[in-house]
């Protein structure tokens, strides 16, 4: 017998279509590319689209795909994904113009070049006749009626795609729907994750391309919040000044992006005068920033982890009721977990490279292969590239293998020690190399620190430390290794100390240690 009740999809529209009706007052503020604050509410945005955020809803809205493409990807690759994809329409903002023109001639579907800009801001004739079939937004805009009724159809249907970085082989295509879409905004917003609401504003320092900008576009409209959407200036002025002017209260992105805010507010002794959250994930979050932020700042910190993969949200470092009576370390040590799972998401650990896959003890201690299942979370490549990801289970259940390696406590919390591809083997032990990045960024000298596997003779493999240090900051190598006494197993303490001018970033701002493992490949460990 089915329940007697309606039968809604539920459709990516639909958050834009509530907002308007329910909170149509409420402002987008982006700072545009042009340079200048453009504002928008609601009201005025169901049918007066404004660029990025217009197309998240007008694409999907209207049945179509919507392909989110990182400008930062070389040229090759970003050819190979739009055909792939068979993109037929690309927009793009006028900062990428030399690279339009560089896949212009070589992709194979698209159709049309839409420039996100004023007719004023078009390139000139001579330019623009390099790219064949290009359009300009606005005028696309103007020609176009204000009026416009959301078409209905099946919440399965595809709303938008997003391809992983692809750090092994070609990158692979996330096909997302309009209801694994709804159902992952609905949860992102409750008060143990996001926790956003109509009185807040937020402002994603993640990119509209990075996983759907976290949700973060869906959810302020969902919930009311205000959007503020930093456009270029992702610095720690440009940031910091932005939340001031637009009271933001929660933000988002990954840990690199907060060092330049962190080192701005710092030096010039500055305060958040409404910030009270900041999310932080996409690569594991030190400790001390979390204490930095809550100590100096009075700011708490989420820590999340997710990937392209789960749309992305899996886990969030929320309190529980006990963690209230904890002291300043004990609360720190939960809020440095990479949290638990939200409703909607199941996880597991796996002995590793154990074909039964029977699930590890939930004890805090034992670390496996971490895999997840729910509804939003993939069941096939796009294209079904790669064969069917998912393991079984007895009960023939699919679970999704994450790539990363983890323990879970007690209480649900689960904490990430490596990624599979960055584990360090030492005799044929692991050695966690996200904890020893951890200490080494407690250092006050120590800017950024990964660290990674070095041939060892006789270890086979044992961990080396990158660092990059503050500027106008000295440490030497042994300090940096004195720094590890009684803050771990002293066999884990690194080997060796390299000081780097910087540590080589990938497209989302994550560490890329397969460059530095090249880079590092013929180094001579000293006790070696
Ligand atoms: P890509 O694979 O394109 O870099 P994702 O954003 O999908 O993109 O990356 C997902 C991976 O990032 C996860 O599998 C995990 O290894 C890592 N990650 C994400 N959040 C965290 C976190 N809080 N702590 C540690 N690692 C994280």
């Amino acid at each position: 017998m089915f329940g007697h009740m309606m039968q809604l999809p539920l459709l990516i529209s639909s958050l834009i279509v509530h907002a308007e009706r329910h909170h149509g007052d409420q402002l987008v503020v982006s700072r545009r590319v042009e340079g200048d604050i453009h504002r928008i509410s609601y009201r005025e945005l169901a049918w007066n689209t404004h660029r990025h955020m217009e197309l998240y809803y007008g694409v999907s809205g209207s049945g179509r795909v919507l392909h989110t493409v990182n400008p930062r990807l070389h040229p090759d690759q970003i050819v190979y994904i739009a055909d792939h994809a068979e993109d037929q329409v690309l927009f793009f903002d006028m900062t990428f113009w030399p690279l339009i023109q560089a896949v212009a001639g070589r992709t194979k579907t698209v159709r049309h070049w839409v420039a996100m800009t004023d007719r004023a801001h078009m390139p000139a004739a001579e330019q623009a006749a390099k790219v064949p079939g290009l359009l300009c937004y606005e005028e696309l805009l103007e020609q176009a009626s204000d009026r416009y009724a959301w078409p209905v159809f099946d919440e399965n249907t595809a709303s938008s795609l997003c391809y992983t970085s692809g750090t092994t082989g070609n990158p692979k295509g996330v096909l997302y729907s309009h209801r694994s879409t709804v159902l992952h905004t609905m949860v992102a917003a409750l008060p143990d994750c996001f926790g956003c609401s109509a009185a807040d504003a937020i402002l994603p320092v993640v990119p509209m391309f990075h996983v759907n900008s976290w949700g973060i576009v869906y959810m302020a409209p969902m919930t009311g919040a205000k959007l503020v959407l930093p456009g270029l200036g992702l610095d720690g002025k440009s940031l910091y000044e932005l939340f001031e002017s637009e009271g933001v209260t929660i933000s988002a992105g990954v840990p690199t992006v907060w060092q330049g805010l962190l080192a701005h507010v710092e030096a010039h002794g500055l305060k958040f005068s409404t910030m009270r959250k900041s999310a932080i994930g996409g690569s594991a979050c030190p400790p001390a920033m979390i204490r930095k932020f809550r100590d100096d700042y009075g700011v708490r910190v989420l820590h999340a982890w997710g990937m392209t993969e789960m749309s992305p949200i899996g886990t969030a470092a929320a309190f529980k009721a006990q963690h209230h009576a904890l002291d300043d370390e004990g609360q720190l040590a939960v809020m440095s977990t990479q949290g638990r799972a939200v409703y909607g998401v199941d996880m597991k650990i796996v002995g590793q490279d154990d074909a039964s896959g029977a699930e590890l003890p939930w004890d805090g201690q034992a670390s496996g292969d971490l895999l997840v299942r729910g509804p939003w979370i993939i069941d096939t490549y796009f294209k079904g590239e790669g064969g069917n990801p998912l393991v079984q289970d007895a009960d023939g259940n699919g679970w999704f293998p994450t790539g990363d390696v983890a323990k879970i406590t007690p209480e649900g919390y689960m904490v990430i020690t490596d990624h599979s591809k960055d584990v360090i083997k030492s005799g044929g032990e692991w050695i966690g190399s996200i904890d020893l990045e951890n200490i080494a960024m407690a250092h006050p000298a120590v800017a950024m620190a990964a660290c990674i596997a070095a041939h060892h003779p006789k270890w086979d493999e044992r961990p080396l430390l990158v660092v990059v240090k503050k500027p106008g900051m000295d440490v030497t190598r042994e300090e940096l290794l004195a720094f590890y006494e009684g803050k771990i197993a002293k066999w884990w303490t690194p080997d060796d100390v390299v000081f780097v001018d910087a540590i080589p970033l990938g497209a989302t701002g994550k560490m890329q240690k397969n460059k530095l493992r090249e880079q590092f490949k013929a180094h001579c460990l000293p006790r070696s």
